[in-house]
């Protein structure tokens, strides 16, 4: 019976299933949502509750649940290949696809190393910037400027740039060759600071540190166009501009990890250039690129990094790269994500969209609890009042996010907890009416953790 079923599912999770992030300490009491099916923006879990997807999964499912034609493509590329070697072939999917994204992608950017993941593609970034370095006979010019909030992802490197205090406790990092800037957030900024004078401090932040440590020991800058698992946090007006210029002055590679703002997000394939004016030297992505339908990441490369890592004077191997790389079926996935992306014209559409999702978040600040509501595109967050000079003790204000989480569950939504914040990245397919029955989900919500 079903009841059975659902049951031994979850005796199996709690028994043998380690999860990213998980709780330790109570993992095997806690019972896992057990989602089961999904169409369009909604997702169904075991008890048959219906419920809008608020993150698209982790940031990703960006056409939403149930495309037949997504089945049909990976079906009919694993009955004609369903795997090649990436080391020694091709496949017609995979040389596609790296067309395809270097004509997304901006400018120069036109190499595509395919990865497993988000994690795997940052590791390939900064990789590529120590053969670049190596090469070029600079071995010294190796350290990495990450960002305070930043994340980049969960294998040794990514994690090493990664910037969030609390994934921090419990590994060792490579931190000889990692430094981190100060938090960018203008939430926090002081009252008596104008966004440009934030801009500036933020600015300068980057060329003191470049100037502390000696820009021939510097190799590259990685940053989020947004820091999205950070808390979706903007930068000021300018502050991408600027600081690939300081980038660009001392020859340190510029990475844009637009693993959240890739494929749409922000209502264009990639957040870099068209949102923010930049043309990166390295530009890593995953996630939205095939909706999350099957794993895949891309590196693209731009022209001028390769142009100086290639040349015919002796042996320039570059070993680097998965047995999974540029999968066949992944990436047949990715080709038919695209095509409709294209097809149904998902990037106008968040364009359309997004003012009245932007206007229905900002107005959840007349709550109480909600110290910052913010966001850009179809990427939102909610803050509590942390440290505002509230009554609300610390620890409470610290649980917000859960007790959001769970007042919106019980009446139909999903939102992705991070402490005292809530972040929302719904299907970029979703709908003015879909987007109203969000927010009003969210107020009444708030009604009850306030
Ligand atoms: N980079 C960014 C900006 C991310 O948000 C994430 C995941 O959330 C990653 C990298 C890591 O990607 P993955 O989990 O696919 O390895």
């Amino acid at each position: 019976t079903h009841n059975q079923d659902l049951s031994d599912v979850l005796t199996a999770d709690r028994t043998h299933h380690l999860h990213p992030w998980h709780d330790l300490s109570a993992w095997r009491e806690a019972d896992p949502h057990c989602f089961t099916s999904g169409e369009g923006i909604y997702v169904y879990d075991q008890d048959g509750q219906k419920l809008i997807d608020g993150p698209a999964g982790m940031w990703a499912v960006q056409i939403g649940y149930g495309r037949r034609e997504m089945a049909d493509a990976i079906a009919s590329q694993v009955m004609e290949l369903p795997y090649a070697s990436p080391w020694t072939s091709t496949t017609a999917p995979a040389a596609q696809l790296s067309e395809r994204i270097a004509e997304l992608a901006p400018g120069d950017l036109n190499t595509v190393m395919f990865t497993t993941g988000g994690s795997t593609a940052v590791d390939t970034a900064l990789r590529t910037m120590q053969f670049l370095n190596n090469r070029l006979g600079r071995p010294g010019k190796k350290i990495i400027i990450a960002r305070e909030k930043g994340y980049h992802g969960s294998t040794y490197l990514a994690a090493s740039v990664t910037g969030k205090e609390r994934d921090k406790s419990c590994f060792d990092f490579e931190d000889r060759l990692v430094r981190f800037l100060p938090d960018i957030n203008p939430y926090i900024r002081p009252d008596v600071m104008t966004e440009a004078e934030w801009c500036d401090a933020k600015v300068a932040d980057l060329e003191n540190m470049i100037a502390e440590i000696g820009p021939d020991r510097i190799g590259a800058f990685i940053a989020e166009p947004i820091l999205c698992s950070g808390g979706v946090i903007i930068p000021p007006k300018g502050y991408h501009q600027r600081t690939l210029e300081v980038c660009r002055a001392h020859d340190i590679l510029y990475i844009s990890d637009e693993v959240v703002t890739g494929f749409g997000r922000l209502g264009h394939w990639f957040a870099s250039q068209e949102v923010f004016g930049i043309e990166p030297d390295i530009i890593t992505c995953a996630k939205g690129i095939t909706s999350g339908y099957l794993p895949l990441g891309a590196c693209i490369i731009s022209d001028r990094v390769m142009d100086r890592m290639t040349g015919a004077d002796h042996d320039v191997l570059f070993p680097n790269g998965y047995t999974y790389s540029a999968h066949p079926v992944c990436c047949a996935a990715a080709l038919k994500n695209i095509e409709i992306i294209e097809r149904e014209g998902l990037l106008g559409h968040v364009q359309t969209v997004a003012p009245h999702f932007q206007a229905r978040l900002k107005a959840l600040e007349a709550s109480p609890v909600i110290g910052d509501a913010r966001g850009m595109g179809l990427l939102g967050c909610l803050e509590g009042l942390l440290d505002a000079g509230r009554d609300t003790p610390l620890e409470v204000q610290r649980t917000l996010g859960a007790r959001l989480d769970a007042a919106c569950e019980a009446r139909g939504l999903i939102v992705r907890p991070l402490i005292n914040m809530c972040v929302f990245s719904p299907p970029l397919t979703i709908s003015p009416d879909e987007i109203d029955a969000m927010f009003d989900i969210i107020e009444d919500a708030l009604t009850e953790v306030e």
